[in-house]
């Protein structure tokens, strides 16, 4: 076994990795960007080396700096996580010149599996089903469409070089095609440098279901079950759960084999999944899957079978990287339970999924009922240069119903503070009846959307305690101060207080008076409300509404307070706390950068007439683009950014003119 390894990577997976490889005693270097320098993996590390500035092309993908530092420190071997280089074969075969093991499959098997028509095409040889499509060499615009018109609409475009959902488009109609093509190759050009595409049928409704393989260098190769990971948007997985609801014995046997087939096709060594596409328009039916593609290294949601199966992956990997064999045959391999994963990220849901950035000013993570996957922690900073996955929490429970309840549990004792998250999103898709119901495909997230992205009422115990604790009535219950007890009451007894709160986009001057030790009249829309407070401690308050007892966290933070309650969190504005700064700004006749980004369209020049909506700018953020869209009708007053400008957030980047001048 190796004594010391360089993992190549960041965030939660390079901390998943390190804590498998510390507990087999191995050594671990951790690398940095400057943006991460006080980051959870360079903590734990053994040791930790800067690589570069933040952007990802000076630092996780510098792969000669990978190298350089692996013959400083001495590391034997590079484990690169998910995504960066984990699929990359010219590393593979630039570490292996180096004498370095890379912990993942070979050069050629990464070659192989890395553009999406070629492994059709093999996986086809290998008698492996594939999706119905065209996937040869002729690249021509006006035979791909005679291909698209005999497959059938809808048929989806996909750029073979594609990964992480992006460049594809489906087409409905013939007529679409043309432009969709074009979009296809755009995209996958500027992705991965890469602009050919495959084309299939679209599965109208499909799941997502995928095998995790394992090989090693001994010839042998075996399957962990499957996972089903349909609940996505945008193509993108968002819970994951093994095993898959509803999967027969045979269709378990089937997809298994076909996995174990394609690995050994092309001789796959560690880690590895085969994803495919069941059509299940008529249920789940063992002649109804289609291999679409292979990911060679470990994945996100690996977790998951990790629970059902109870073996440590990073542990086979490290074991079948250093000449191991495989730990166990296919015959010794079991699963039990049922586990559910969740991608916790800093995003606002229902703004359109806007990646958001910010300092995490408190984050407790439910760590007593799951397994928490996390890179952060409280105090650490989402920037605009990663992806910004928070935590991945992950359960396992004797059934469905009770793994999926304990998820939900789970994603309700979540509490972030400092970054908008997903969190009511996934709490919302776990109470969700399809979902609850084992009844998933991949449309769902998208036909119950408005539904799952509902913003819940704000509770009136909510809107009281924002104000207590606004007004500092809350810290005199925490009783280490006698005189501060004492004087919580007396000093206000008299008095009247209002607390300006601002809750969902709505202003409330919210009247209080003190009753007594702790005790408080609230006026609500409802009316006069009685509260004591029980307890206070640190954040966390036990209060007495009128015989009902509930517990809150309220935190406190830069621009207002977060009240934790019931399961969903409350952000609360407190505008005399906002800067003159922001108050001045106008909002609705600017269009501001929400995030760091590049400005790729703007499609608006002063004197302009617009409508309120109307797209005005696609500013590339995280990854993915965002449009911004004018916050009213008007005319355009001022453009302040460039097409091509880098921008940081808050960059003012166009202003609308006054509406008196609009008019004039
Ligand atoms: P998984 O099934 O493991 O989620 P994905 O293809 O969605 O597989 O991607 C896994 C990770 O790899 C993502 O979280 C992302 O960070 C990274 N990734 C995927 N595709 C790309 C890409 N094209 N460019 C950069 N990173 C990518
Ligand atoms: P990526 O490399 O971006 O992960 P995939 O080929 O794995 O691309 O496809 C990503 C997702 O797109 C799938 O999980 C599925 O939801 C959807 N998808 C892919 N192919 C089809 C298809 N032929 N019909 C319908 N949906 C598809
Ligand atoms: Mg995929």
């Amino acid at each position: 076994m190796f004594k010391k390894i360089l993992i190549a990577n960041r965030g939660e997976i390079a901390c998943r990795v390190m804590e498998t490889a510390r507990s087999l005693g191995i050594k671990t270097v951790a690398i940095y960007s400057d943006a991460d320098a006080n980051a959870k993996h360079v903590a734990l590390a053994d040791e930790a080396f800067r690589i570069g500035p933040a952007p990802v092309a000076e630092s996780y993908l510098r792969s000669d700096k990978i190298i350089d530092i692996c013959r400083v420190s001495g590391a034997e071997a590079v484990h690169p996580g998910y995504g960066f280089l984990s699929e990359n074969p010219d590393f593979v075969d630039a570490l292996e010149t180096a004498g370095i093991t890379f912990i993942g499959p070979s050069a050629s098997s990464i070659r192989a599996m890395g553009l999406k028509d070629a492994a059709k095409a093999l996986m086809e040889e290998a008698g492996v089903p594939v999706v119905p499509g065209y996937h040869g060499d002729n690249h021509d615009p006006a035979f791909l469409k005679e291909q698209a018109d005999q497959i059938g609409y809808p048929v989806l475009i996909k750029a073979r070089a594609g990964g992480g959902g992006k460049g594809m488009r489906r087409v409905d109609d013939p007529a679409d095609f043309a432009d969709a093509l074009q979009g296809a190759q755009r995209e996958g050009e500027a992705s991965f440098g890469d602009g050919r595409v495959l084309i299939e049928k679209y599965l109208t409704k499909p799941r997502h279901i995928e095998i995790q393989v394992f090989g090693d260098s001994h010839g042998n190769a075996v399957h962990l079950f499957e996972r089903d990971c349909s609940l996505q948007r945008r193509h993108q997985k968002v819970i994951e759960e093994a095993p898959a609801p509803d999967m027969s014995e045979d269709m378990r046997r089937a997809m298994g084999e076909a996995a174990v087939k394609a690995a050994k096709a092309i001789d796959y060594a560690g880690a590895g999944t085969i994803e495919f596409i069941a059509d299940v328009s008529e249920g789940l039916k063992s002649d109804r899957f289609y291999f679409m593609e292979m990911n060679t290294r470990l994945q996100v949601e690996h977790p998951v079978t990790e629970l059902i199966t109870g073996e440590d992956l990073v542990e086979w990997q490290l074991h079948v990287a250093a000449g191991g064999k495989l730990p166990k045959t296919q015959e010794q391999l079991s699963f039990s339970g049922w586990a559910f994963e969740a991608r916790l990220y800093a995003e606002d849901a229902p703004k359109g999924f806007l990646p958001a950035i910010g300092t995490l000013e408190h984050l407790a993570l439910p760590e007593h009922s799951a397994r928490v996957d996390s890179g952060v922690r409280s105090g650490d900073e989402i920037t605009p240069y990663y992806d910004p996955m928070i935590a991945k929490i992950i359960v396992h429970g004797p059934s469905r119903e009770a793994a999926l309840g304990q998820l939900l549990a789970s994603l309700e004792a979540t509490e972030v503070a400092g970054c908008v998250t997903n969190a009511g999103f996934l709490a919302a898709l776990c109470r969700h009846d399809g979902f609850t119901a084992g009844d998933v495909d991949t449309g769902l997230i998208d036909r119950d959307l408005q539904s799952l992205i509902a913003e819940p009422e704000v509770p009136e115990d909510a809107v009281s305690l924002a104000a207590l604790t606004a007004l500092g009535l809350t810290r005199s219950a925490s009783g280490d101060d006698p005189f501060d007890t004492l004087g919580g009451w007396r000093i206000w007894s008299a008095s009247r207080q209002f607390a300006l709160l601002e809750i969902a986009g709505e202003r409330r001057d919210v009247e209080v008076q003190a009753q007594g030790q702790h005790r408080f009249a609230v006026h609500l829309p409802s009316g006069v409300r009685s509260y004591s407070l029980v307890d206070v401690t640190g954040n966390a308050i036990v209060f007495d509404c009128e015989g009902h007892r509930a517990r809150a966290v309220v935190v406190k933070g830069k621009k207002g307070l977060t009240v934790f309650l019931g399961g969903h969190a409350f952000p609360v504005n407190l505008p005399d706390m906002l800067s003159a700064d922001d108050d001045a700004s106008g909002a609705g006749d600017q269009l501001i950068a929400p995030m760091p980004g590049l400005v790729k369209v703007l499609s608006a020049k002063a004197g302009d007439a617009v409508t309120k909506d109307q797209p005005l700018v696609i500013l590339e953020a995280m990854k993915m683009e965002h449009t911004l869209k004018a916050p009213r009708d008007g005319v355009i007053g001022e453009v302040l950014a460039t097409e091509g400008e880098q921008v940081t957030d808050g960059t003012v980047l166009l202003a609308l003119a006054e509406e008196n001048d609009a008019a004039a």
